[in-house]
């Protein structure tokens, strides 16, 4: 109906850095199995506490490096304003139109962060959106195939969880790449500061929270996703194996 698809993978959120927290083991995961991935963020973070978007800017490009990213790109929504206006959505429709990508990962709707709660409610109307023809944009409409949701600082019942323990340090490096928001050695350069994220702490959460999770799914770290609808398997036999002996209930 909408012909093929271009990306496999576009993970969207408020600011650069969420996406890196939310799936960045995945993305770099899907990179590594060859999938063409991209990421874009709604906002270039201009009211972030430390730092400059210049600077910002420098940092999202060689995380989205680290991570294998194909694309990467920022939108011009105000920082702090993110609504769920027709403008605003049409800038997602026509970024979902140029890649085509199967999948689209966003933050979940349930946030803090305003932005992220609204980015949400943005992708989620897009997502629609882009696939009705009399939407105008000068471009062929597309859908993607699936909007699956990764955390923001509230946790959720995830749908399925993803086994990242070969790309965690990927992860971990793609976060430090933002020498302006996390804690490292040249720190001061970017402001005094101090946030939630900019403390040492923050690093160890992200760890304990990925395994967490990897708990659960008997690997060593993992990262958990949730989808609204149910998920269809063709062979629940196939599906299992002795594998699930070592999970936690
Ligand atoms: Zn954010």
């Amino acid at each position: 109906m909408f012909g093929k698809p271009d990306y496999d993978a576009l993970a969207i959120g408020a600011h650069p850095d969420d996406v890196e927290i939310g799936c960045g083991g995945t993305l770099a995961k899907l990179a590594r199995k060859g999938h063409k991935t991209a990421i874009v963020t709604t906002t270039s973070a201009e009211l972030s506490s430390r730092g400059d978007t210049a600077t910002r800017a420098k940092e999202f490009a060689a995380a989205a490096q680290i991570l294998g990213a194909h694309t990467h790109k920022m939108l011009d929504i105000p920082d702090g304003h993110v609504r769920a206006s027709q403008a605003n959505k049409l800038k997602i429709v026509r970024v979902l139109r140029e890649l085509r990508p199967r999948v689209v990962f966003t933050h979940h709707w349930v946030a803090r962060h305003p932005d992220h709660q609204h980015t949400c409610e943005l992708v989620q109307e897009a997502f629609f959106l882009a696939g009705l023809a009399k939407i105008d944009t000068g471009q062929k409409p597309w859908r993607p195939y699936k909007l699956i949701h990764y955390p923001n600082r509230y946790e959720f019942q995830p749908s399925f969880v993803v086994d990242i323990s070969e790309t965690f340090a990927t992860k971990i490096e793609s976060i430090r790449a933002y020498h302006s928001q996390f804690h490292a050695a040249d720190m001061e350069k970017y402001g005094s500061v101090q946030t939630a994220i900019s403390h040492p702490a923050f690093l160890d959460h992200i760890e304990i929270r990925a395994r967490q999770y990897g708990i659960y799914i008997g690997a060593q770290y993992g990262e958990p996703f949730l989808v609204r609808e149910n998920l269809a398997i063709d062979d629940p036999v196939a599906l299992f194996d002795e594998k699930c002996w070592y999970t936690v209930p």
